[in-house]
Order: structure tokens, then C-alpha cells, then sequence
């Protein structure tokens, strides 16, 4: 393939994604006004659901111009050769390979994240103002924002650098070493998840003592599950949003609370989120979620090393040095088509986790609790509870209120 059938590949394939993406949110985006399923008729009153409309219809047209203005972004530095002039700039500071690798992809995600900042200014400071959601000071927005590049930098640039390494020493055998890299780091992030990069962001305390902890003794006991595995985090600093998940393995392994889901729900309601966290944890999805990321990326990584060599993805997008970081766009953008599918997959188990969680919590503590739960989070978060069937099957990590709501109700 000669370098411009490359480069149109990789433009058809920008502009496909984006074309699919956008009729997904248009068919979504139908469904706004559809009538509400009777089962869900409770969540909210008149008022709050037109609330909820209005909330959706702004992301919406909020979601149009920001992905519009993105690919326009895309698509300039693609065709005013913005690869080769960051190529060039990195190679003026140094001679060294990772050197310029890291100040190459540093540039470039850094200047990318600038020129979309004043989008997410937007979204959290306007938006999420209007509805009520955000809590965020301009201080938090903007110190996230530098501790996101430093943990980028840090461990991405960590990651990169030995990568680049095991490349100028083993050729295309690489893979192999980088994978066992990418193994380890993901098998330890995810251990230690709640002890080093939580507390970068957000304070974590244990339960204090109370009728609730008694409660939520009592069922930790019940189910054979530590009590000093649950934490309360201050998710009111950043968004009224409630929340809870479960992270970590082995004694590393804990369920997390946001303060305003304690806040928001009744104590037989915390239990039973609580007990669908605990479900996670029993039904092993933690496990599989990081066996399968590790399988998938010794995948991605072994299909790179094919054609990490061919010095044709380099001068496909402009950059006249072929270069491991150069072919690694090109070949990033061309592999995307088969990571839309990981991807689906991957959501698809998560579905079917999230009712295995359910079914746990229905099995173990009680169903009508955790129906109550769920109604108010979507209540409080103004989501939508008429999503089209397209839009679930790509994008819902979780099944909708309504099919979570038949599943927690059925007899067994
Ligand atoms: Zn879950």
C-alpha cells in the first residue's frame, strides 16, 4: 500500500467513526420525548422530568459541537501536516529516540487537551451549573487538570520510555517484553488504585459508627466480606452525582461510597448498593475485567509489532523520518476499527455483570431496596429512561433502569 491509500484509509476511518457515532446520538436523541415505561412512572414528577428533558436536549447539542469541533481539530493537523512539524520540533531539542518520542506524543496530547479545554470549562461550569450538579471550585478544575498531566506524564511517559527501550533493543520482538510491562503495571494499578491515585484527587474515610455501619456490619458478616474494606469518598467536592464502586484485589480489595449517595439514599438502600458491590466482588468480575485487558492488549501489541517496521504508516502521515512514535498514530487510528469492537464486547460482559451484581444483592439482602436505590440515583442525575435499543448496545456499560428494574422484580 502506498502511503496516500494509507492516508485516506486512516481519514476514511476519522470520519466513519464520527459519522456512526452521531447517528447513534441522533436515534438517541428520538427517544428523548418518547412516553416514559409505566414501571418508571415514579421516578419523576411532572417538574423534574421536564427538567430532565431539558438537561439531556442541552447535552446533546452540547455533545454535537464539541465532537464537531474535535474532528475539525483532527482533521487540520492531519492535513496541514501537524505530525511532521511536531516531528521536526522534537527532533530540534534532542537526538535521543525516547526523548523525542515523549516530547512528540507530550505535544501533541498536551496541545489537544488545551484547545479542548474551554469544552469542559464549559460542560462543568454552565451546564452542570444550570441543572444543579456541579460543586467544583475553578481551583479543583483546574488543579485536576494539572495532576491528570502529571500522572501522564509520569507513568505514561514511565510506560513509553521503556517501550521505546525494549524497541531499540529487541526489534519486533518487543512486544512480548512490553506486554509482560503493560501486565504488570495493570495488575498493580488496579491493587492499588485506592491507596496511590485516589487520594491524588479525592479524601477517603472508613464508615463511621452509626445505625448505618451496624447495618452494614451485619451484612458484611452475613456475606463473609471485611467491614475495613469500606470507605467513604467526598464526591460532594466535585458533583452532587452519587456513586459506589467496588476496586482491587486480595486484601487490597474495597468498596467505595460516594458521600452523596449516603446523603441522597435511606440506609436499607445503602445496604443493598453496598450488597451489589459485594456482588462484583463474590461473582469475581474485578478478575476477569483485568485478565481480559491484559489479553487484549498482548493482541493489540502483537499486531503493532507487524507493522510497527513499515516505514509506509510514517510517510502516511506526513512524517518524512520513519519513527516507532509516528508509526504508532498511524497504526493507532487503523486499529481503531477493531477496538470499537473489543469494545462491545467489553460492554456487553459488563451488561451481564451488573445483573449478576443485581441478582446478588436480590439473592442476599432484598430486591426492593435496591429498585428504590436505582430510581432515585436516576432520579437525581436527571437520566434519561428512554435510551434507544442502538445507543444501549454501544454505549451502556450498564443495562437501563427499565431492564434492571424487570430483572430485580422477576420471581425466581
Ligand atoms: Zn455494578
Amino acid at each position: 500500500m502506498t502511503p496516500q491509500t494509507i492516508f485516506y484509509s486512516i481519514i476514511t476511518i476519522l470520519l466513519l467513526d464520527f459519522i456512526v457515532d452521531k447517528i447513534l446520538d441522533y436515534l438517541n436523541a428520538k427517544n428523548f420525548d418518547r412516553p416514559v415505561p409505566k414501571e418508571l412512572n415514579d421516578v419523576y414528577d411532572e417538574g423534574e422530568y421536564k427538567k430532565s428533558q431539558a438537561y439531556k436536549k442541552t447535552n446533546y447539542k452540547f455533545s454535537n459541537i464539541s465532537s464537531l469541533y474535535s474532528l475539525m481539530l483532527t482533521l487540520a493537523f492531519f492535513f496541514l501536516d501537524g505530525f511532521e512539524f511536531v516531528d521536526k520540533l522534537a527532533r530540534g531539542i534532542s537526538n535521543n529516540e525516547i526523548a523525542v518520542t515523549l516530547i512528540f506524543f507530550g505535544t501533541i496530547l498536551l496541545a489537544g487537551d488545551i484547545l479542548t479545554i474551554p469544552f469542559s470549562y464549559y460542560h462543568t461550569f454552565v451546564i452542570e451549573e444550570k441543572f444543579g450538579f456541579n460543586k467544583m471550585s475553578k481551583k479543583t478544575f483546574f488543579l485536576d487538570k494539572l495532576k491528570g498531566w502529571l500522572m501522564m506524564i509520569v507513568l505514561g511517559g514511565g510506560i513509553l520510555s521503556l517501550v521505546i527501550w525494549f524497541y531499540m533493543l529487541t526489534g519486533a520482538d518487543f512486544w512480548i517484553y512490553a506486554w509482560a510491562l503493560v501486565a504488570v503495571f495493570t495488575v498493580l494499578i488496579n491493587m492499588f488504585y485506592s491507596n496511590l491515585i485516589v487520594p491524588l484527587f479525592n479524601k477517603q474515610t472508613p464508615l463511621q459508627d452509626g445505625s448505618l455501619r451496624s447495618k452494614i456490619e451485619a451484612y458484611a458478616q452475613k456475606v463473609g466480606f471485611e467491614l475495613d474494606n469500606v470507605f467513604v469518598i467526598d464526591g460532594s467536592k466535585r458533583s452532587t452525582k452519587a456513586n459506589a464502586y467496588f476496586s482491587g484485589f486480595g486484601k487490597q480489595k474495597r468498596i467505595t461510597l460516594f458521600d452523596t449517595l449516603i446523603k441522597d439514599l435511606e440506609e436499607d438502600e445503602i445496604v443493598a448498593v453496598l450488597a451489589h458491590e459485594v456482588g462484583h466482588y463474590k461473582r469475581r468480575h474485578i478478575i476477569f475485567n483485568i485478565t481480559a485487558s491484559v489479553v487484549l492488549t498482548g493482541l493489540t501489541l502483537y499486531l503493532l509489532s507487524l507493522f510497527i517496521n513499515i516505514p509506509e504508516l510514517s510517510l502516511a502521515i506526513g512524517v518524512k523520518q520513519p519513527s516507532f512514535h509516528a508509526g504508532l498514530i498511524a497504526f493507532g487510528i487503523l486499529y481503531s476499527p477493531i477496538s470499537e469492537i473489543t469494545g462491545l464486547i467489553m460492554n456487553y460482559f459488563s451488561r451481564k455483570f451488573e445483573y449478576q451484581a443485581d441478582d446478588y444483592a436480590k439473592e442476599t439482602y432484598a430486591p426492593l431496596p435496591l429498585i428504590t436505590s436505582l430510581k432515585k440515583l436516576s432520579k437525581n442525575s436527571l437520566s434519561n429512561l428512554t435510551p434507544h435499543p442502538a445507543y444501549v448496545f454501544v454505549h451502556y456499560s450498564h443495562p437501563t433502569l427499565l431492564e434492571r428494574f424487570k430483572n430485580l422484580s422477576a420471581q425466581h
